[in-house]
């Protein structure tokens, strides 16, 4: 399939013109209807709510597109906590799914009344301890080991991850949280991350609708709602088969009805926590070509770097590009485009046959809306872009400005140094 970008380059100019490269842009037409096709297609489930995985976008402005649209938060860190009580949200409108937590943290996700997941059954203790109590709402977090498979497919190795209980372990939290004063529980798992399959989640939902089943049989606790977590991908690259939401909706449903209506828990709510795709294809980087370089190969140097967008250097992934206003050119060059640090895996894309590149193009990078900007960091002292909303009306603004060196100095501020550092 060959893959769209949402934005033309007359308005990239006209943006260009107030905020300079590099910039994240996220597109609020797409963000709503992606989340409204969400809800349409787990309507059968009457408790459902989806919490954005905040960690995947981190912005305020965005979380409150969300958040008009009925979404909560998944929030891991103090900070996320912070953020969505700033956009208003808080009681069971915030799970807080974390792990290795430190103390400070669970005590401001309790004052919020956030869902607290817990991770380990050691965090019991450690939860009551911080908070003296156990909440009457809680939930844990699951971790069957060995392999997840779809098919023959490895899709990841629970096994292998850091994450989540133990089956034996689940039995006995539940218990012990029970005998400490919850009423109300719920079970969570995060098995595979980025799955372009409409099985992934109604296979999910077996497994732990199955569990819920046997645990509320066997340790009497009610089960109030099953979080699928995250997982949905997207398609990254045009050949992929992008996930159809209400196919997803729809398995899950039917697992639904056999597991859980059968075993006469139909009360149950479904719980997710989506970041990628909820967010993924409604954010691109744009970026401006800067430099050719002719040596053992091509290369395109451009004026964002690793720094902005993490995943090509990390993982190693696909992010499509397009070249703006050369949509339907020939693809005949083939380029490395580069960013400016000074590691060598900060590369954009490797081997690209793209249309011929002139200086002051402007390069689209695709699906930058989840995991994008927010695993941006600052090594080589570059500094963090800005991020602008293009909005439904057509116009845009701009939703957190570029750093500046003073930002980037900012830690030194307690210090004499920070006369220099001007
Ligand atoms: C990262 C994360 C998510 C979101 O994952 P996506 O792949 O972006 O959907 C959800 N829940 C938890 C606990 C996470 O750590």
């Amino acid at each position: 399939m060959k893959k769209e970008t949402f934005i033309t380059k007359d308005k990239l100019t006209e943006i260009i013109k107030e905020i300079p490269t590099p910039f994240h842009l996220y597109d609020e037409k797409g963000i709503r209807e992606n989340f409204r096709a969400i809800k349409r297609a787990f309507a059968w489930n009457k408790g459902f709510k989806e919490y954005f995985a905040v960690k995947a976008t981190p912005n305020p402005f965005l979380l409150d597109i969300l958040k008009s649209e009925g979404c909560g938060a998944d929030c891991s860190s103090y900070t996320e906590l912070i953020l969505s009580k700033a956009v208003g949200l808080s009681g069971e409108d915030i799970m807080f799914s974390s792990n290795d937590t430190p103390v400070e943290e669970f005590v401001l996700a309790n004052d919020l009344g956030a869902i607290i997941n817990l991770d380990d059954i050691t965090h019991i203790d450690f939860l009551e301890k911080a908070i003296g109590k156990i909440p009457e709402t809680i939930s844990c977090r699951f971790n069957p080991g060995g392999l997840f498979k779809i098919s023959n497919d490895i899709m990841d190795n629970p096994g292998d991850s850091k994450y989540g209980m133990t089956t034996e372990q689940l039995y006995e939290a539940f218990t012990i949280l029970k005998e400490k004063g919850a009423k109300e529980f719920g079970i969570h798992a995060f098995l595979a991350s980025n799955t372009v399959t409409n099985e992934y989640y109604p296979m999910l939902a077996r497994i732990l609708f199955e569990l819920a089943v046997d645990l509320a049989k066997k340790t009497g606790v009610h089960i109030k709602f099953i979080n699928l977590s995250g997982g949905i991908g997207i398609p990254y690259k045009p050949d992929q088969e992008p996930n159809d939401i209400h196919i997803i909706g729809d398995g899950v449903r039917r697992v639904y009805e056999e597991v859980l209506e059968n075993a006469g828990m139909g009360d149950v709510s479904i719980y997710t926590e989506l970041g990628r795709f909820v967010m993924g294809p409604y954010g691109c980087l744009v970026t401006t070509a800067i430099h050719e370089k002719h040596i053992y190969k091509e290369y395109i140097g451009v004026d964002a770097c690793a720094v902005n967008l993490m995943r090509p250097a990390m993982y190693g992934a696909y992010h499509h590009i397009t070249v703006a206003g050369k949509e339907n050119e020939p693809e005949d060059h083939k380029y490395d485009i580069t960013g400016s640090l000074c590691e060598n895996n900060d590369k954009f894309a490797i081997d690209r046959m793209l249309p011929k590149i002139e200086m002051g193009d402007i390069l689209i990078i695709h699906d930058t809306g989840a995991h994008g900007f927010s695993m941006g960091y600052n090594y080589n002292g570059k500094l963090r872009s800005a991020e602008v909303l293009l909005k439904q009306d057509g116009g845009f603004e701009l939703i957190r400005r570029a750093e500046t060196p003073k930002d980037y100095f900012a830690t030194f501020d307690c210090f004499e140094i920070k006369e220099r550092l001007v």
